[in-house]
């Protein structure tokens, strides 16, 4: 095939350097251009340019985005059919760009070099699946496969359902704990004493999902089907090798499997991706029987996958086609654009292949591409495909790159096509500017087309008269009111939207309402912020617990303060059976056995992300265990434990020591109801009693001086009045006075110290109980006045306190916050 060659440009020697072709075999075979080129033919030969009129456009766009809509825009705004009209591109992603666009409006287009597997559901499963091997099977990588319905189980059950199941489940991550964590939770089911309470979550969850067709089901035979889909899933990944290694051929097979049985196919595209994947996969698995680290194993068959191509296709009727400008010289259409002519993407560097040089290259053979000739080829290439675009030609680049924020500009070549066309060689990059003029950008101009409703929008709202917004927000109410609620919450006064609700004392003051039952955790965040106590316990809003896999943790502070807790619950009880006081020298080995049995346990529950951070956590609850024992030993004659974990008003599948929340009568003639549950209580005297509370972190934020800390520190004054009424009302011990309260620290950063406060100023509580109460039944719900307590504030997202800084300070100067600014004033 003889290709022309265009004027006042050499073929690079690569193109000629054909074996057994001599330099007037060469010279023959550029031929001169006929009368029928393009004037584009002359883009390195502008003096030789016979004034022939070169049918020219420069467009370009705000980022490689808006660079091919604008493309999209001028095919729209032409009478061109699609299958009149060809689009190359110089750089790979464009191809995804214009797969994009054309599922976006449903435009019929035909890719040349087909589009990435990533566009396939196969190709996301099979991306999806290899990082969760990665992560070492974290559950919540599944999630999103199962949620989008890539991921289709094959017993019945709809992923939506899985999810859930997987969520109560805990499982975090471990191939092994999936099977466990979901029988564990149906034994729970099968043995608590509501099972109705689980159906009843799981039916409120369906309804958030939107999963309200699915066929109702019962909770285990949901935790069934569920378990028989994962279990038939993971059985498909090889276990791993003693070495811990993994068999790649195995591995290749199993996710082979997983695509052709679990895979979402909806449509073509996908059926092909299935056969290619699957082919790929089945070949890799006959090829190699080598076993691979995890994270090696996965990047090679990421790697492989990632090149397998779909859809690709010959120009067809009807169609657009895209393709690479390389094989832009075998496509004959009447019209042409190029996209991407940007100067760092093209022609791009000439730099040598860092495997072999270009002088071993020669060396080898002259035939090799040298890696310094690159450059010259493609702008030859380019050269190439314009001199015989039959028709119009319109050029476009992108003017900035909106990832790295950095301007870019338009490649050398466009330069020289715009002096061709202005018939000037002496035209400059700032001519050529001018004559481009503005970069199309995210709002169409008014002399654009319209590619959809959303472009309308932002045309007419960022128009300067504003008038979309009244219809807009007549058309939505919901959004009217949030907007309406925005505007409220940044003025200074004090309203319904920033948690003053209409006061139903009835409902909402629990010395009036019983039925309420309180905790001391929940008065704590009360007093530490009202507005979050509104969300949480008025609203009900709770966040998603999940856990997550964090490579450096393994237990999260709470987690660790209840595996401390079992351990000196399970030691004092031993001991005190023994009717022996803490000593460290008898008691030290013993101490260790419990918390090794505990650390195991929690094993169990909650997997470690891997063996050095629990054996560095294992050694940090030790070390916790010996400063627990040391401060008991130093204050064995003070007292002697006598409860652990105390509960009342808990009603639990693990039992509570009472069941029914206890009324406490703070002041004469007034109570509320109460539940909790004391970590330890210590006999100190015949009939008095001290309550403690165990702190796994430092004393920093707690002092003898401050009991109250503004009402954010309670519990243990609470929890003094609820075990008198219990002791008393209940005739464990009729005389009994709690008359003390306090933490321990029992952790190599609290140094095994006690902060007791002695004895409980009652009158204090009872005040701040008061405006406690009086918050609530008022319904003034405001925002803390500090920003430290936003610190570990689970409602940060939804409260946004950053932005209304200014008018908080005016707000919290409502009249109406009188209550809470009394029991900020006890320190
Ligand atoms: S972010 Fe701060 S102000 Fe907002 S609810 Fe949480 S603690 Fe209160």
């Amino acid at each position: 095939i003889r290709l022309p060659q265009p004027f006042g440009l050499e073929p690079p020697e690569s193109r000629l350097n054909l074996r057994g072709v001599n330099q007037k075999e060469k010279a023959e075979k550029s031929f001169p251009m006929d009368g029928s080129v393009s004037g584009l033919a002359w883009l390195y030969d502008i003096e030789g340019y016979f004034g022939k009129r070169v049918d020219l456009e420069i467009i370009s766009g705000y980022g490689e985005n808006n660079e091919i809509r604008e493309v999209i825009r001028h095919i729209a705004g032409q009478e061109t059919g699609f299958d009149e009209v060809a689009v190359f591109y110089t750089w790979e992603f464009y191809s995804q760009l214009f797969y994009d666009i054309s599922r976006e409006y449903g435009i019929p287009v035909t890719f040349g070099s087909g589009v990435s597997i990533h566009n396939s559901t196969p190709g996301q499963v099979l991306f999806g699946l290899l990082k969760f091997l990665e992560s070492n099977f974290d559950v919540s990588e599944l999630y999103p496969l199962l949620n989008s319905r890539s991921l289709i189980p094959d017993t019945g059950v709809s992923g939506f359902q899985v999810v859930r199941c997987l969520r109560k489940a805990g499982i975090g991550w471990g191939k092994e704990r999936y099977s466990l964590q979901l029988d564990r939770l149906l034994e729970g089911y099968e043995s608590s004493r509501d099972p109705g309470k689980w159906d009843h979550a799981d039916q409120g969850e369906r309804d958030k999902a939107g999963d309200k067709g699915s066929e109702t089901k019962s909770f285990p035979a949901l935790i069934r089907e569920t378990r028989d889909f994962i279990n038939g899933l993971l059985g498909l990944f090889p276990d791993f090798t003693a070495e811990n290694c993994i068999p790649l051929g195995q591995l290749s097979l199993g996710l082979a499997e997983a695509i052709d049985r679990y895979s979402n196919i909806t449509g073509e595209a996908d059926a092909e991706a299935r056969e290619k994947i699957i082919q790929e996969l089945q070949a890799l698995a006959e090829s190699v029987q080598s076993e691979l680290p995890c994270d090696e194993a996965v990047k090679v068959l990421q790697e492989i996958i990632e090149n397998i191509r779909i859809q690709k296709s010959l120009p067809r009727p009807g169609h657009l086609h895209v393709d690479s400008f390389s094989k832009g010289i075998w496509i004959n259409r009447k019209r042409t654009y190029m996209a991407g002519l940007s100067s760092d993407r093209f022609p791009g560097s000439g730099r040598e292949d860092a495997i072999l040089l270009d002088a071993e290259r020669t060396a080898i053979s002259p035939d090799l591409k040298l890696g310094r000739d690159r450059s010259k080829e493609k702008v030859y290439s380019m050269a190439e495909l314009l001199a015989v675009a039959a028709g119009p030609v319109v050029l476009s680049f992108p003017c900035f790159n909106t990832v790295e924020n950095k301007e870019l500009f338009p490649a050398s070549i466009l330069l020289q096509a715009f002096r061709l066309y202005a018939g000037d060689p002496r035209k400059d990059y700032s001519d050529l500017e001018a004559f481009v003029g503005t970069s199309r950008g995210f709002v169409p101009a008014g002399d654009q087309t319209l590619l959809d409703e959303n472009e309308w929008w932002l045309r007419r709202q960022t128009a300067r008269s504003r008038t979309l917004l009244a219809p807009v927000l007549r058309a939505f109410p919901n959004l009217a009111r949030g907007a309406a609620a925005w505007k409220k919450r940044a003025l200074p006064d004090f309203s319904f939207f920033d948690g003053k609700i209409p006061a139903e004392r009835n409902l909402l003051d629990p010395r009036i309402n019983h039925e309420m039952v309180l905790s001391p955790s929940g008065l704590e965040t009360l007093a530490r912020c009202p507005f979050s106590y509104f969300l949480r316990h008025v609203l009900r809003v709770k966040p998603l617990e999940e856990i997550i896999y964090d490579p450096g943790i393994w237990l999260d502070g709470a987690q660790r303060g209840t595996l401390l807790h079992e351990i000196f619950e399970a030691y004092f009880k031993t001991i005190v059976q023994r009717n022996e006081k803490p000593n460290f020298s008898a008691h030290r080995e013993f101490l260790y056995e419990l918390a090794d049995e505990a650390l195991n346990r929690a094993r169990q529950a909650i997997p470690p992300p891997n063996d050095a951070v629990y054996d560095y956590e294992c050694g940090d609850i030790l070390e916790s265990c010996r400063v627990f024992l040391r401060s008991e030993e130093a204050h064995a004659q003070e007292g002697v434990p006598v409860w652990f974990e105390f509960s009342f008003g808990k009603r639990t599948d693990a039992g509570a020591d009472f069941e029914e929340p206890v009324y406490i009568e703070y002041k004469p003639g007034v109570k509320f109801a109460l539940r909790g549950s004391i970590d330890r209580v210590d006999k100190i005297g015949p009939n008095s009693f001290l309550v403690l509370d165990y702190k796994t972190g430092s004393t920093y934020s707690y002092s003898v001086w401050e009991p109250f800390k503004g009402g954010r520190q309670l519990q243990y004054a609470i929890y003094a009045l609820a075990l008198e009424t219990v002791l008393r009302e209940r005739r464990v011990c009729p005389g009994a006075v709690v008359n003390e309260g306090g933490y321990i620290f029992p952790s190599t950063k609290g140094e095994g110290q006690r902060i007791i406060y002695k004895p409980i100023d009652r009158e204090a509580l009872t005040a701040v109980l008061d405006s406690l109460f009086e918050i609530m039944g008022s319904g003034c719900f405001n925002m803390s006045d500090s920003s430290d307590d936003c610190r570990f504030c689970d409602y940060q997202a939804v409260c946004l306190r950053d932005f209304l800084e200014e008018a908080l300070t005016k707000k919290l100067e409502a009249p109406d916050l009188e209550h809470f600014w009394e029991v900020r004033s006890f320190d």
